[in-house]
């Protein structure tokens, strides 16, 4: 058996699949599906949000990225709109009807996070907060675990293993790059990560090619070469005015260029016949 007993292959042959309820639209996320997961870096004002989620809504994406808490490098950045924040991520819920992913920084959020969330972001940062990882296993509600900033594929995998120990066992993990010595882009994108955790795992894999390149006009070509290789959807920052933007502007799409990367997305869905 591997070190990751609960999250390999060997123990649970069967691909996990994620099924999303709790909101107006069932999603799944896992083998066989192709999820869109969209929105900004971080959520900045009631009526930029819910304007960009109706956008969004209306291009088919399943789920809305929602930053609330932003893990930011330096103290004197933005750091998101915290507990007021949560107050328009509800409403674009009630609107749209499609389910949110935020992330959680502090496991003394979780209580008002549980039942406004449908999915728990565990970002880069956060990806060895034994107590946090100890904490989500042992709620009902999916967790997406994000690559450490420069995690090996085995310490990931082990961090997965620390919530399905604790008995949840809807994780999703998530490849967002990893620090090299290429300073060009922000992080190195590990496509051949995806390839080779869809053999090492059951668990459903995403990418995020935002933060995986700091570059949103790679952004699009890695998003595809990533469903190439295998990974369940991806992740994407869209602001309508990425100049200006608060966080990430960089590496955001409009959503004009969303739309355009969408329909590619579509017909690489369609030849590997996942649904979308
Ligand atoms: C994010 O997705 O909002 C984020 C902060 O990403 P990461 O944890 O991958 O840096
Ligand atoms: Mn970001």
């Amino acid at each position: 058996m591997k070190p990751f007993m609960l999250a390999s292959r060997e123990y649970k042959p069967k691909d996990t699949i994620i099924e999303i309820n709790s909101s107006a639209k069932k999603v799944f996320l896992g083998e066989g599906y192709c999820t869109l997961i969209a929105g900004p870096c971080a959520v900045e004002g009631a009526e930029e949000y819910l304007d960009l989620a109706r956008i969004l809504a209306g291009l088919g994406v399943h789920i809305l990225r929602a930053g609330v808490f932003k893990p930011r490098t330096s103290p004197y950045t933005f750091k998101g709109l915290g507990r007021e924040g949560m107050e328009i991520v509800d409403q674009a819920r009630l609107i749209t009807g499609l389910p949110v992913i935020t992330e959680i920084l502090d496991v003394r959020d979780l209580e008002q996070l549980y039942d406004r969330v449908d999915i728990l972001q565990v970002g880069s940062r956060n990806m060895q907060n034994f107590a946090l990882l100890e904490e989500l296993g042992q709620i009902k509600r999916p967790v997406m675990l994000k690559r450490g900033l420069s995690a090996t594929i085995e310490e990931w995998l082990l961090a997965a293993e620390y919530i399905l120990n604790g008995g949840n066992d809807q994780i999703i993990l998530c490849e967002r790059g990893i620090r090299t010595f290429e300073p060009y882009t922000r992080n190195t994108v590990d496509i051949g990560a995806v390839a080779l955790l869809k053999q090492l795992s059951h668990l459903p894999i995403i990418v995020d090619p935002s933060h995986a390149t700091g570059r949103w006009k790679m952004v699009a070509p890695v998003a595809r070469a990533a469903i190439a290789a295998g990974a369940d959807g991806i992740m994407v920052e869209v602001h309508q005015d990425p100049d200006k933007a608060l966080s990430d502007g960089k590496q955001s799409l409009t959503p004009e260029n969303f739309a355009g990367l969408r329909d590619q997305i579509i017909k690489l869905a369609e030849l590997d016949k996942k649904i979308i």
